[in-house]
């Protein structure tokens, strides 16, 4: 059975064009970047090239580029590069939709003493901007958002907020994930002071992430030891991901002009039929500002896991927002957030999208959803408590 791969946002492959440019460094170009021979001095060359490519995406300066080992350190350092910058200041502003990488390190610093204010989002899942001004104090270190949303998709107005925060004079990092490679990121526009992205969410390999820090922006090493990356985060370089993550971001800025709209046709076709077909069923997340592979659909009364399962037979993989699914025992802290109803939680699907999908998948997709749903409607024993519980709470 041929897979249908719909869960992008939780991974992507490997393009073809990125294995290539690894592979040498994970047989013959195995020298330590940091030694002094020629044999180890090209691979710091390499990597050179590699920030390069990645800053060209961004619109950023390659010194602007600090390799790291994923998403959740590049998070990780920006808010603890700021805490520790400013000693003083003990005030952390972030939003209830944000990743776990962002969420549960402001937990972790609360219980060391640091306060954060989590801005809630409106029904949309859009930052409740009125609150967000009032959350800023001059005890505010810095304040950390999502680009954009990795369960509905939903962008931030970063441009708005980082005029405003650059006015108040508070740091402003976002966690771009999800984000970079699918939407035009111009940082000599963005009013944002770090931005932190993920290779495996862009077609590079696990375990290679980057954080730009603007030039002029105090910063404080998290992981501490050797001189790597300009004394900024130290460790061996994992040349092969970094060199495949310099490929994969020079691939997405050549194909990002023509992807965004195929992306976008896919998801709407997608979203649009399942709509059709499945009654009771619902987009969750603000349809104007969004990612063009995202979709977060409700069926309501039916169990996304029961879902997945069934799509699984069917070799279509996807995620969803209910209880136990991506190790998590609780049902999804940003559908919860947005206000969305308990059975239209425990039914949503997120389906994400990539430049490998094609209109047969989709078409495929749209075939075998209706039945599913009917099915699982007509099996489930709890179908009829969740109708009951819902329209007790709506
Ligand atoms: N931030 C967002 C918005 C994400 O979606 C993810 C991964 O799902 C991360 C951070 C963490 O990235 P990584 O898996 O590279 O640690």
């Amino acid at each position: 059975m041929k897979l249908i791969y719909l869960d992008n946002n939780a991974t992507t492959c490997i393009t073809p064009e990125v294995l290539e440019e690894m592979l040498p460094y994970l047989k013959e170009l195995y020298g330590n970047p940091s030694s002094m021979h020629t044999f180890g001095g090209q691979l710091r060359k390499r990597i050179e090239e590699a920030r390069a490519r990645v800053a060209k995406l961004l619109n950023a300066e390659p010194e602007e580029i600090i390799f790291t080992s994923c998403g959740t350190e590049s998070d990780n350092t920006a808010i603890m590069s700021a805490v520790e910058s400013l000693p003083q200041k003990k005030h952390i502003v972030t939003s209830v939709v944000e990743h776990p990488a962002v969420v549960n390190f402001c937990k972790y610093l609360e219980r060391k003493g640091y306060r954060t204010t989590f801005i809630p989002v409106d029904k949309q899942g859009r930052l409740r901007l009125d609150e967000f001004s009032k959350a800023i104090d001059d005890d505010t270190a810095i304040v950390s958002l999502m680009y954009a949303n990795n369960e509905t998709g939903v962008i931030f107005p970063l441009m708005e907020i980082g005029e405003l925060l650059r006015e108040r004079g508070v740091l402003f990092h976002t966690d771009a994930v999800q984000a970079v490679g699918k939407i035009p990121i111009d940082l000599k526009k963005l009013p944002v002071d770090m931005l932190s992205l993920s290779g495996h969410k862009l077609h590079a390999p696990k375990g290679v992430g980057a954080l730009y820090v603007r030039k002029g922006t105090r910063f404080h090493s998290y992981i501490i030891g050797g001189h790597q990356e300009n004394g900024r985060r130290a460790g061996t370089e994992n040349a092969a991901s970094i060199a495949g993550l310099g490929k994969a971001c020079e691939i997405a800025g050549e194909n990002l002009y023509k992807e965004r709209p195929y992306l976008k046709g896919l998801r709407d076709k997608l979203e649009t039929a399942l709509l059709k077909l499945c009654p009771d069923a619902r987009i969750n997340g603000d349809t104007e500002n969004r990612l063009p592979n995202t979709t977060n659909i409700s069926f309501e009364y039916v169990e996304g896991e029961s879902i997945l399962l069934k799509l699984n037979e069917f070799g279509v993989c996807a995620s969803s927002g209910s209880a136990c699914t991506s190790g998590s025992h609780e049902p999804s802290h940003v559908l919860m957030a947005m206000d969305v109803p308990p059975a239209a939680i425990h039914g949503s699907i997120r389906f994400s999208l990539s430049r490998y999908n094609t209109e047969a998948e989709v078409k495929k997709v749209i075939e075998i959803m209706p039945g599913i749903i009917k099915e699982l409607r007509k099996l489930s024993p709890t179908s009829l408590e969740f109708l009951a519980s819902s329209r007790k709470d709506t």
